[in-house]
């Protein structure tokens, strides 16, 4: 059964990723979802050490918070939280961050995760998925090489019983990926138009990608 939505609630949209960098992948699959699913506001939630990713390869959270902060500033619906940064302790799961928020805002909201197909195909691996799904909707924006229908199919084989939980969203393609810029700026090749100027000025400014020492 799908979650009801609470009438006059806020609707808010958490838009989890390790954003190493940020990019014009997540700023349009945020902005699509704010649209089409009329979200009051978009949460940018940067992880704090996130469980899939090995904690020496990804940059020092301070880089990335910044990064997030300059790329969502001209949208007044966007905002930016240090909760997994700041608070959660340790490794960081969707699911605490979800709790987190849930007693933040208190009952009156509507609580939407948004996140990448490729991401919500390995909701099974994600800790108390269940019971994730049962207190806040999510939003799979399909990517390159993840088509609503294989994200579908996946899911249903998967875990039939969150299928009716998860909405997938059809974004433009954007084959953008954070490794990519990464390994374009370690490359020294150019990365204009793939994340926002203020951010590409910042990874220049900073040595980021090109330098081991900002890594956590
Ligand atoms: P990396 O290459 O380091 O894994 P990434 O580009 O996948 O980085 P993340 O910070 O891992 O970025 O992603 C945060 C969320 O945004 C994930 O749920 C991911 O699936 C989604 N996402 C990232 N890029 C895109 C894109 N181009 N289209 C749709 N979803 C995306
Ligand atoms: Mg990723």
């Amino acid at each position: 059964m799908q979650l009801p939505k609470i009438k006059n609630g806020l609707s808010i949209g958490i838009m989890g990723g390790t954003f190493d960098p940020i990019h014009l992948g997540h700023l349009v699959i945020a902005e699509e979802v704010r649209i089409q699913f009329k979200l009051d506001k978009v949460i940018f939630v940067p992880t704090g050490h996130p469980p899939h990713k090995p904690a020496a390869g990804v940059t020092n959270p301070e880089h990335r918070y910044l990064m997030t902060v300059l790329a969502t500033m001209n949208n007044p619906y966007f905002t930016v939280s240090r909760v997994e940064i700041d608070c959660l302790k340790g490794t960081t799961y969707t699911i605490d961050t979800i709790r987190f928020f849930k007693e933040y805002f208190g009952g009156d909201v509507n609580l939407y995760f948004i996140t990448g197909a490729d991401a919500i195909m390995e909701i099974t691996s994600w800790k108390d998925y269940k019971e994730l799904v049962s207190i806040c909707h999510f939003i799979a924006a399909t990517r390159p090489g993840y088509t609503l229908k294989k994200v579908k199919d996946t899911i249903r084989k998967k875990c039939p019983e969150v299928l009716e939980q998860i909405s997938v969203l059809e974004i433009p393609a954007m084959q953008i990926s954070s490794t990519l810029i990464r390994e374009r700026v370690r490359a020294g090749k150019p990365i204009k138009y793939l994340t926002p100027d203020s951010v590409t000025a910042y990874i220049y400014k900073n040595g980021l990608y090109r330098d081991v020492s900002h890594k956590v």
